[in-house]
């Protein structure tokens, strides 16, 4: 995906600030964070959003979530928040599928 950003990002061809990467998972510094720990974690692989997301993607995806706790763990976070939008009414601005992981701050429930 040429021009997809985070497979550019993950393809070291844009710049980021990397928190985490093995060979299935990137994690990078928000470039515009809305709480003092925001990270996203992308799958390498190209998927645009969790709508396309099916049984061949189960354990990539649920590893997705195993770094997201580790990532939560090592930054010593309390309480913390992981978020997927899916779809431009819900937010979603990059189609390429990523978590937030949103820390150090309060959260209210439910978003808005
Ligand atoms: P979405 O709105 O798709 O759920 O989240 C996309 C996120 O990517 C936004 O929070 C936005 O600030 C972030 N973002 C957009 N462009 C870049 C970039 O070039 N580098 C980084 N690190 N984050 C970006
Ligand atoms: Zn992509």
């Amino acid at each position: 995906m040429e021009n997809c950003l985070f497979c550019r990002i993950a393809a070291g061809e844009i710049e980021s600030n990397k928190v985490y990467e093995d060979e299935r998972v990137l994690a990078i510094h928000d470039i515009n964070p809305v709480a003092p720990v925001h990270i996203l974690l992308i799958p390498k692989e190209h998927i645009s959003s969790l709508h396309e997301v099916d049984e061949s993607h189960t354990e990539l995806m649920g590893y997705v979530q195993v770094i997201a706790a580790r990532l939560a763990r090592e930054l010593g976070l309390e309480g913390f928040r992981v978020v997927n939008n899916s779809g431009a009414t819900a937010g979603q601005s990059v189609f390429h599928i990523h978590y937030h992981l949103l820390g150090g701050r309060d959260f209210r429930w439910p978003p808005g």
